[in-house]
């Protein structure tokens, strides 16, 4: 499978656990997902339902944006030329689309490892769908993986969202992940709580961070104080979505 990378940035981290942090982001193409209840946007003319990254996800309607990257070190480059001006290490996100759809491809894996041994902290930010080989693939170990497991609001039924056994593997083997969930009021009022649960409840000592549905700040306002509410409640980490709140869709990240 080609390696695609989408967009490369340099931002503060917006969300979860990390939120605030400097960070250089590189989104890559292609999802397992679709998460239709996520948005809709007219783009060129052509009406999208689904997914809040569609950038990422839809390789028709941004084909000039998808670059096909066929070695580690094309990434490097790149990372070293946002490094240019700076004196310090940021956070190294990878992010989607789907990011672990590329796992075990070398491009990529080659880049983690890497990043790993130069000593930056690296984020995945995944759905957690996908089931990683950590004792062949051990540069994954020294990861934080960010799983942002779907609940019913993306619209995607339960089998397609949920992999247990992904999500298993990915606590057992790394030290510091942690749970993403994007709530909105409906599924709060509705079983938000015993989704979350259900995907949570065997490992109390990871943390789970829940933030407000929305890409634009009049929809993130719709739903935001609902899920601090609930964050207090039920002693989950509430966290904003900051890149929405500075610069809302501007960059649609
Ligand atoms: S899992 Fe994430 S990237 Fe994939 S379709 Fe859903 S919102 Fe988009």
């Amino acid at each position: 499978m080609m390696l695609y990378l989408v967009e490369h940035f340099y931002s503060i981290q917006g969300e979860g656990k990390f939120i605030g942090t400097p960070s250089i982001f590189f989104r890559f193409g292609g999802c397992n997902l679709k998460c239709p209840s996520f948005g809709e946007y007219f783009i060129k003319g052509t009406k999208i339902f689904g997914c809040d990254s569609v950038r990422a996800v839809n390789r028709k309607l941004f084909e000039e944006e998808w670059q096909e990257i066929q070695k580690s070190e094309t990434l490097i480059t790149i990372l070293q030329e946002h490094l240019e001006n700076l004196d310090f290490k940021p956070h190294i996100v990878l992010t989607g689309g789907e990011p672990l759809l590329y796992w075990r491809d070398e491009t990529f894996y080659g880049f983690v490892e890497y990043l790993i041994a130069q000593g930056f902290i690296v984020t995945i930010e995944t759905n957690a769908t996908i089931e990683i080989d950590f004792a062949n693939f051990p540069a994954y170990k020294d990861v934080i993986f960010a799983l942002a497991v779907k609940l019913s609001n993306s619209g995607e039924p339960y089998e397609k969202r949920v992999n247990k056994r992904a999500i298993d593997a990915i606590i057992n083997n790394t030290a510091y992940s942690f749970f993403k969930f994007t709530l909105n009021r409906g599924i709060i009022e509705m079983r938000a709580y015993e989704e979350i649960v259900d995907i949570v409840g065997e490992y109390p000592e990871v943390e789970v961070f829940c933030m407000p549905q929305g890409d634009r700040v009049e929809i993130l306002r719709k739903n935001d104080k609902v899920v601090a509410e609930f964050c207090m409640i039920y002693g989950f980490i509430y966290s904003d979505r900051l890149q929405v709140r500075l610069w809302n869709r501007e960059k649609m990240r």
